[in-house]
């Protein structure tokens, strides 16, 4: 019988890490996959490119666009639909908001040039560099962000990182004697041998990577690394488009729809 407790380790605009006991692999793993796939986020997905004169390929161009993050906060995407779900023909104010960048060069264009339709949806970073324009060189670009799934495309990922760790475990053996070694062989510095106390010091284990390179230094097999099996380090670092706990909200909420069609179903055919 699992007793979840989670625990806050540190949290910011852009990230976010939790510190969650006594749960199991697949529930962590579960809001991992729908943190990263589930969680709508807004992205250009239609580039017209009416004139390019820089020496950047179409391609390329569009490419960088797709990925630049655009504000996707909860609140400005509410009442929006996926494009895929949305019963207009292309786009239509519910699923896409239109874009335009108009550049002449000498100039180098960034993401504060694309130019929103909607003032709440725009490029969460002015300074993101998108190409270098030469004297005399023009650019004109109508583009559509629509709303989308990380599962359908990585620019609809509001994560850059979400990722979780099983919580480590470090053991000295007793028995044998004191190997300083191993601490002087941690690459993050994470152990300080005393020689003083004759101890070596834990200095922040959650900052282990479990690499073992502490344990391969230690000839008389004086230091353990392991880890615990239901306790773990969760992270999530978002593009900027959303706060980390706006996306673990709409994680667990899609979780939360999923397991309640799948309960609806179990009860349907009991009957
Ligand atoms: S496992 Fe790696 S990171 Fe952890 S204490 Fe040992 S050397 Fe340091």
């Amino acid at each position: 019988m699992f007793n979840m407790e989670i625990e806050v380790k540190s949290q910011n605009d852009d990230e976010l890490v939790l510190i969650i006991r006594d749960a199991e692999i697949p529930f962590v793993n579960a809001i991992r996959r729908s943190a990263m796939m589930s969680v709508p986020k807004i992205a250009i997905e239609d580039v017209n490119i009416i004139r390019n004169d820089s020496s950047m390929f179409n391609e390329v161009l569009a490419h960088r666009l797709g990925l630049t993050p655009l504000v996707s906060s909860l609140k400005h995407v509410e009442g929006m639909a996926l494009a895929d779900e949305c019963d207009c023909n292309d786009f239509c104010p519910k699923c896409g908001v239109a874009f335009s960048l108009n550049a002449v060069g000498p100039k180098e264009v960034y993401s504060k040039d694309l130019i929103s339709s909607d003032s709440k949806i725009k490029p969460v970073y002015d300074t993101i560099p998108l190409v270098k324009l030469k004297e005399g060189e023009e650019l004109k670009i109508e583009a559509v962000a629509k709303l989308g799934l990380g599962k359908d495309h990585a620019k609809w990922m509001p994560t850059t990182v979400c990722a979780y760790k099983q919580y480590p475990e470090i053991t000295f053996n007793e028995n044998v004697e004191i190997d300083y070694d191993c601490a002087d062989a941690c690459p993050r510095g994470i152990l300080k041998g005393d020689r003083r106390s004759k101890k070596i010091k834990i200095l922040d284990i959650e900052d282990c990577s479990m690499c073992k390179s502490c344990v391969r230094a230690s000839v008389n097999n004086y230091i353990n690394v392991g880890y615990q099996e239901n306790n773990f380090i969760f992270k999530i670092e978002t593009d900027g488009s959303m706060t980390p706990k706006e996306v673990l909200l709409k994680a667990c909420d899609e979780l939360g729809e999923k397991s309640d069609k799948f309960i609806k179903f179990s009860e349907g055919g009991n009957k």
